[in-house]
């Protein structure tokens, strides 16, 4: 006979028994509503995350081509060598330094996982915006990591976002690992300047730190002079991706540049994990990026974004977002000089069919809420006029 089994003695019945480090993790609070949406007829959804267009005709094509010629196996980790080699060249040409080497990746969210898991142990320490994409902090979590937060919120109402830099260095000190980048930003749609930039790198180069920059929305920045860290900083990690700017979220396509030594290291872990990009849309981007122009969707996103800052009512302190496809209005203040809590608002907006997230679902703070313009004319216009009965409503 062979041994006996180990006794289940003393375990729960089927309770799940799931690993400490997903103990943390909550479900986000912009997938809450997505859900809620399922719910409603005819919502007006300016809590998007993704453009509201499908993609170029020419990348469809070119997808659909690859899928037919057999285009469908695994390429190698790194990805397609000539399309790494574009993008390298794409990066020396805009930001005036070449990076070593890049990566595919799953995504964006493809990138962070590797990075974070390349580069944080535990009882590191990564400085993150403050508001900021909500994917961060679990991530950065559940490598042990230990999160703090440089303030990202205007002096005074009305404005812009910036960073402290004098704050920043404050916090910085040999524990940290990682100083990371959003700009364009999730949610607050500021594009940090040039100085900020700068700024941020030196602080980050003076304590060793890595700097890792989230790209995704380098498309869409209305400002003049988008910078990027990858012209300023000692290491950095660039994470860029193709989900926003060709409207394929779905297509999990995304790149990481940098140093060949952490490159090398997320190149191992994604042998291990993702295994590589999807092969027939890297060939169908290396195919088609070069013939696709797309100046009008950043005529027409500049335009909804001029068009949300001009009519939404001033009781929301909005300045025109500099970037991205989100504002970060502050929630409307009540005679009493109170301010609404971001769920009470969402909760009126929605008894108007109107969705948009709280501020505090990116935030320490519960004092502003993202509208999301990646929607029609009309359905912003429709948005608009609900927000704009609401600060009437509540001040
Ligand atoms: N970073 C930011 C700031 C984002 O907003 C998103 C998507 N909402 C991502 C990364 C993830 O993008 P991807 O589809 O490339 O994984």
């Amino acid at each position: 006979m062979g041994a006996a089994k180990p006794s289940a003695a003393g375990r729960p019945g089927n309770a799940a028994r799931l690993a400490d480090r997903v103990r943390g993790i909550e479900p986000s609070g912009i997938r809450r509503i997505f859900e809620l949406m399922a719910s409603m007829e005819d919502p007006i959804n300016l809590s998007i995350g993704q453009p509201h267009y499908d993609p170029p005709p020419e990348l469809v094509e070119a997808a659909c081509a690859a899928i037919r010629a057999g285009k469908n196996r695994y390429t190698v980790t790194q990805g397609l060598p000539e399309l790494n080699a574009r993008i390298l060249d794409d990066v020396a040409r805009r930001y005036g330094r070449r990076p070593e080497t890049c990566l595919l990746t799953a995504g964006v969210s493809g990138g962070l996982v590797l990075s974070f898991q390349c580069l944080l142990d535990p009882g590191d320490e990564i400085l993150l915006p403050d508001p900021g994409f909500v994917m961060y902090r679990h991530l950065a979590t559940l490598c042990g990591a230990s999160v703090r937060y440089y303030d990202l919120y205007p002096e005074a109402p009305g404005e812009r976002f910036r960073v402290d830099l004098a704050a920043l260095e404050a916090m910085c000190s040999e524990r940290t690992k990682i100083v990371f980048v959003n700009s364009p930003s999730n949610p607050t749609g500021c594009v940090l300047t040039r100085a900020e930039i700068e700024g941020i790198c030196r602080i980050a180069n003076r304590c060793g730190a890595y700097v890792v920059s989230d790209e995704i929305y380098d498309f869409f920045c209305f400002a003049g002079d988008y910078s990027s860290p990858v012209a300023y900083a000692d290491r950095c990690i660039q994470l860029g991706g193709y989900s926003k700017t060709y409207g394929v979220p779905g297509w999990r396509m995304g790149y990481a540049t940098g140093p060949v030594d952490v490159l090398d290291a997320m190149k191992t872990l994604q042998q291990f994990s993702f295994v590589c990009a999807p092969a027939p849309f890297q060939y169908a981007l290396l195919e088609a990026e070069p013939k696709i122009d797309l100046s009008h969707r950043f005529t027409e996103y500049r335009h909804k974004r001029d068009l949300l800052t001009a009519n939404l009512h001033p009781a929301y302190g909005l300045r025109a977002p500099e970037g991205a496809f989100y504002a970060f209005p502050q929630l409307p203040r009540q005679a009493d000089g109170s301010t609404v809590g971001g769920d009470a608002f969402v909760a009126a907006a929605v008894k108007h069919k109107l969705l948009i997230v709280p501020g505090k679902a990116f935030s320490r703070r519960d004092t502003h809420f993202r509208v999301s313009f990646a929607a029609e004319d009309d359905e912003l216009q429709r948005g608009i006029d609900v927000l704009n009965d609401l600060a009437r409503e509540f001040a």
